[in-house]
């Protein structure tokens, strides 16, 4: 009775936050909703239920640490399966979510506060993901300090300022927001932090294994778990820096994974494989969207090669980016955030990945019916363009 209550209450405010949102969708945030159908589908198998008295301790039983031993071991043989990643030989190191190792692998790799050498630079190449930024310039101290876009420190202008430190330069592939897979900019003796959270197959192909020496994942993508916060590194070197601070990812979180991750491995290759499923929702998203963007001769996508070799599918596979990446063709200053804002869709505007506001970032792994009230406003954008023939 209590859970038919409980359920009442989540349909009467679901239909609450539709009839408010009803003007203004926002398809800013990158919150993973459209994997929510699949789960549906595995409820049961993913479900899990845990009394008062159950995992109070800050360590399991199992190993008397932080980490759950066999979570780890299920992660690892996820890799291996997906093959998207080396993990064998590294260290995995949970935490509350991805976004909370971008200052504690720049802290790792940082010279000593002691130490006489300048303080590294924290840098990434735009557009890039806002929150290397952010939490970099949060905690810029003495050993390591935000250095903004890679362009301005190539290799030409690295030679005139050798006094300065060292290089700590985030890598994303693919990336946030335009999807590209990439590959560092910088070089030399450089750090590089690769964040692979969107390194799965329902995102892009996937070429051949990730196997950096220092690598960030996160199971807001894969999954679309966000709310659970959980995210982890993949490197040679053990890190400190989380046992020290929230000693550990949330042991109930780590429970809720154990059962997501095995779900998703029990029907791996299967007839409801969630990488499959994601790949075909993604792709027919992109595809809708790209059918009517490609009629508009004020706004346009990133173009990605419209087939490439996946070795998880092992065939070619079309496009299927979590967000497009959308450029107003108006002049060098346009504002297209504002310009879509006006169509009544709220995207993310290209100044918070340092990319000028003529760009701006549709995130496309909204819930369906989000997606279906984007294509109408979209597609009544296009076709109240007028030229003369
Ligand atoms: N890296 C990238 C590139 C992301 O896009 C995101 C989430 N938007 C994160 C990290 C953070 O993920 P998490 O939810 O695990 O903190």
């Amino acid at each position: 009775r209590m859970l038919a209550l409980a359920l009442a209450d989540i349909r009467q405010n679901c239909r609450q936050v539709i009839v408010l949102g009803g003007k203004y969708r926002s398809v800013g945030h990158g919150t993973r909703i459209a994997c929510s159908p699949y789960w549906r589908r595995h409820a049961a198998a993913s479900a899990v239920v845990f009394s008062g008295w159950h995992r109070m301790s800050y360590v399991t039983t199992e190993s008397f640490s932080f980490q759950s031993v066999e979570l780890e071991r299920q992660i690892r043989l996820l890799h291996r399966a997906v093959g998207n990643a080396v993990v064998d030989d590294k260290h995995v190191v949970f935490a509350a979510g991805s976004i909370q190792l971008i200052n504690a692998l720049v802290h790792a790799l940082s010279p000593d506060a002691n130490a006489a050498s300048p303080p590294a630079r924290v840098v990434a190449n735009a557009p890039y993901y806002q929150a290397y930024r952010v939490q970099t310039t949060m905690f810029d101290g003495r050993e390591y300090r935000w250095g903004g876009a890679t362009a301005q420190w190539t290799n030409a202008s690295r030679n005139s300022t050798t006094d300065e430190g060292g290089f700590i330069e985030f890598v994303t592939s693919p990336n946030n927001p335009d999807t590209m897979l990439r590959k560092p900019a910088l070089g030399g003796s450089s750090a590089v932090i690769f964040d692979h959270a969107y390194y799965w197959p329902h995102f892009t192909h996937i070429p051949s294994p990730a196997d950096e020496d220092v690598m960030l994942f996160t199971m807001s993508k894969p999954s679309g778990h966000a709310g659970s916060r959980f995210g982890y590194k993949v490197a040679k070197r053990a890190l400190d820096y989380v046992s020290d601070s929230i000693m550990g990812a949330s042991r109930d979180t780590q429970l809720r994974m154990l059962g997501i991750v095995k779900a998703m491995l029990a029907n791996l290759h299967g007839k409801d494989d969630i990488f499959a499923f994601g790949h075909d929702v993604m792709r027919t998203r992109w595809r809708k969207l790209n059918a009517v963007v490609s009629r508009s001769r004020l706004i346009s996508l990133q173009k990605i090669p419209p087939h490439q070799y996946c070795t998880y599918f092992k065939r070619f596979r079309e496009p299927s980016p979590a967000y497009a990446w959308v450029k107003c063709e108006g002049e060098e200053d346009e504002d297209c955030h504002g310009a879509l804002l006006k169509a009544n869709i709220i995207t993310r505007t290209g100044v918070f990945f340092e990319a000028g506001s003529r760009y701006t970032r549709i995130s496309l792994l909204k819930s369906d019916d989000d997606f279906d009230v984007l294509m109408e406003r979209v597609t009544d954008l296009v076709n109240a363009e007028k030229y003369e023939d």
